[in-house]
């Protein structure tokens, strides 16, 4: 199984539409066959540089970073990635071209962080982050911070890291007390954050809380506002950015994750004040995007060693992937991948359409490129979307790191007793899997955030755009599918209205209606990789044909269920008291 795997291949050539892509994110003649060569070369090099680093990383695995005279040192294998990946210019791909960066389409930005995270998910951390904050500072700072860093970070002179966990504010950022408080025009931080990773690079993204309002606005996101703090200023004096310390992990070693203390350091603010709850979103969310990648990628490397162990190892006169309860697990382990890979496809889909509406709508104020209609339909077009990945991205994230920490796990079952031994590489693999499930949103806050935006009616939008892409199935055997999962969503919402009448059980039912409503949308997007490459027919049905069961099963329960199971729960916790 290649870095450049013909999933990959498949989306690039055939299951995005560039065509529209381009032409309303720069407008004018696109030659759409040398934008995806050119697509398509940077891929091919980015998978092979991400094999180089696998080599050197896999073995290197339990050297973490230390901290020497308050500085973050990088294990060799962490410092030779990062040089490499900066030499191909793969380190902050979606920086504007006017600032040095290759702007890549979100889609391929995350093929990319998936191979880092392949060959090494420590690695991908500062990557993942790079590109996060360059984004956000792209999309939210001034021009005049923009001219500063953007360049900087494309050329990978300096990292980011975003820093909003505080001891007691872990999921509820609400509860963040880093104070924000400006002097002469100026303004200063002062506070302690934790779990930073990459915490020891020169600029940090901080969510902080507004002297003014201090006191008023606690407890709530209000009140936050979004700033750079830079770990030297312009003068070249060092800013009062402190590494306190470096926690030692289960894994993802090579990641540094620090204790961070600012002491009155400077800081520029990003966006407006207090609008850093919405700022730090954007970032949370291309974030989530990257761990959904990171997890895949992880999976994907567990999944190569696993299949290769089982047609290798023999038992009772043959491999052991000849056996049938083996071809179950192992072909079970490739249907969670490539769903999870199709639900976050889908997601990245929607945010470069949504990115390449908004370049043409900015770009037609200016010169009535597009009439009055066009861009009134674009805009609701635009809007549909915004609900559409609201709703995809924690269901991405919250998928594809789950499976990572499953299928890690089942592939240090394939390995049978090798897998445990303190050297197996899939067991080296499940350790960095499980971090993935808990940072930007843990998988809870994950499907409360997917449950939340399906209160909004977030469901009719993605439902409309699956309605009218299994309408569209015309052979019989895709038909078929097409049906069953047109039945599956019939179930979902017949399930949904009586859940969100109350939000209490509602709550307790997230994880259940968040696994249904990933069902549906993979079964759909399963299906169109089916029709567009007959080879994954038997891949679309198998999940059609399981999903659907369990889906019956969990709609069945939801609808039937009350506030009394909340009830129950508290009663059998209680046993364990
Ligand atoms: C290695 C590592 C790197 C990290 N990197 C960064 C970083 O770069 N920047 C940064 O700001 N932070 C970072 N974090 C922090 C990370 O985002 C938090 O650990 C995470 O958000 C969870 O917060 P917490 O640890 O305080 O857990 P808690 O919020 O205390 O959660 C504990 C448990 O309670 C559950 N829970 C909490 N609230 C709810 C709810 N409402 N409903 C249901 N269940 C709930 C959670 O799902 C979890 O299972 C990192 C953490 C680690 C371990």
């Amino acid at each position: 199984m290649s870095y450049l795997n013909d999933a990959i291949r498949l989306y690039v050539d055939q299951l995005i539409d560039w065509e529209s892509y381009y032409r309303w994110y720069r407008g004018g003649e696109t030659d759409l066959d040398a934008e995806r060569a050119a697509l398509m070369e940077i891929l091919e090099t980015a998978a092979g540089v991400c094999a180089e680093i696998a080599e050197q990383a896999r073995p290197n695995w339990h050297e973490a970073a230390r901290l020497e005279d308050g500085e973050v040192v990088y294990p060799d294998h962490i410092r030779d990635g990062y040089a490499k990946l900066k030499e191909v210019g793969l380190v902050s791909f979606g920086v504007e071209a006017k600032y040095g960066g290759f702007e890549l389409p979100a889609v391929i930005e995350n093929i990319i962080i998936q191979m880092i995270a392949r060959a090494d998910a420590g690695l991908m951390t500062l990557i993942g982050l790079q590109a996060g904050v360059s984004e956000d500072i792209q999309i939210y700072a001034s021009d005049a911070l923009k001219d500063e860093y953007l360049p900087r970070f494309a050329s990978g002179e300096v990292m980011g890291a975003m820093d909003l966990t505080e001891p007691q504010a872990g999921s509820d950022l609400g509860a963040i007390t880093t104070r924000a408080t400006e002097r002469d025009g100026r303004v200063f931080l002062s506070g302690n954050k934790i779990f930073i990773t990459n915490g020891g690079c020169e600029v940090h993204l901080v969510l902080a809380r507004d002297d003014e309002n201090f006191d008023d606005s606690k407890g709530t996101t209000r009140g936050l506002s979004l700033y750079l703090c830079p770990r030297h200023l312009a003068d070249g004096t060092k800013n009062g950015v402190v590494v306190e310390r470096l926690e030692h992990k289960l894994g993802i070693h090579g990641s540094p994750t620090a204790s961070i203390r600012f002491d009155d350091a400077e800081a520029f603010l990003v966006g407006a004040k207090g609008n850093g709850f919405k700022a730090m979103l954007t970032l949370m969310n291309n974030a989530r995007l990257g761990v959904a990648s990171q997890g895949i990628g992880i999976a994907e490397a567990a999944l190569a060693t696993a299949v290769k162990y089982a047609s290798e190892r023999e038992q009772f006169g043959v491999p052991i992937g000849e056996q049938p309860l083996m071809k179950n697990m192992l072909s079970r382990m490739v249907i969670a991948v490539e769903g999870s890979r199709a639900l976050l496809y889908r997601a990245c889909r929607l945010v470069d359409r949504n990115r390449a509406i908004e370049r043409a709508l900015m770009r037609s104020a200016e010169t009535n490129e597009f009439s009055e209609a066009e861009r009134v339909e674009m805009e609701e077009h635009r809007q549909a979307n915004d609900t559409r990945i609201r709703l995809l991205t924690p269901l991405a994230k919250y998928m594809a790191t789950e499976t990572a920490d499953e299928i890690t796990r089942m592939a240090i079952q394939v390995h049978g007793g090798v897998g445990f031994m303190a050297e197996s590489e899939v067991g080296k693999l499940h350790m960095d899997a499980i971090i993935t499930t808990i940072y930007e949103g843990t998988s809870e806050i994950q499907v409360s955030f997917a449950l939340k935006e399906i209160g909004k009616g977030a469901l009719a939008a993605v439902f409309e755009a699956l309605e009218a892409e299994l309408a569209a199935f015309e052979e019989e055997a895709l038909r078929e599918y097409a049906d069953k999962v047109r039945q599956g969503m019939k179930l979902i919402l017949d399930a949904s209205s009586a859940l969100l009448s109350d939000f209490s059980y509602a709550l307790m039912s997230a994880r259940s209606l968040s696994e249904v409503v990933i069902s549906v949308v993979v079964g759909a997007e399963l299906l169109m990789q089916a029709k567009a490459d007959p080879k994954r027919f038997d891949l679309a049905a198998s999940w059609i044909n399981r999903r659907m069961n369990d889906l019956e099963g969990r709609t069945a329960r939801i609808k039937a269920g009350t506030l009394a199971r909340v009830d129950r729960a508290d009663k059998i916790i209680d046993l364990v008291r």
